[in-house]
């Protein structure tokens, strides 16, 4: 029997994307500590983003006026292993 090309609810569920809100996504990328959007050209030398790393090596981006708080914050996840508390996302 020829098998059919629709795909289950069970199938299309596995092949969709993972969750765009993911903490590690790398194209659209956020201040851990206030959410603000970062790009890439902030993250030059003497720029006004820089990047965190927690004790896992899991990168983190930071504005560099919130990067003690964002310190903080990576710190926190260290200490008690749960995610980072980032703050919301916003444009
Ligand atoms: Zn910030
Ligand atoms: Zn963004
Ligand atoms: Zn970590």
């Amino acid at each position: 029997m020829k098998r059919e090309k629709r795909l289950t609810k069970r199938e299309r569920k596995a092949l969709a994307p993972a969750r765009p809100a993911a903490p590690h996504q790398h194209k659209h990328i956020h201040c851990v500590a206030c959410g603000r959007h970062l790009d890439e050209v902030e993250f030059g030398v003497q720029g006004t983003a820089t990047w965190l790393q927690c004790l896992h090596r899991s990168r983190f981006a930071s504005c560099v006026e919130c990067a003690e708080v964002s310190k903080r914050l990576l710190a926190e996840h260290d200490r008690t292993g749960q995610p980072v508390q980032s703050a919301q996302a916003w444009h």
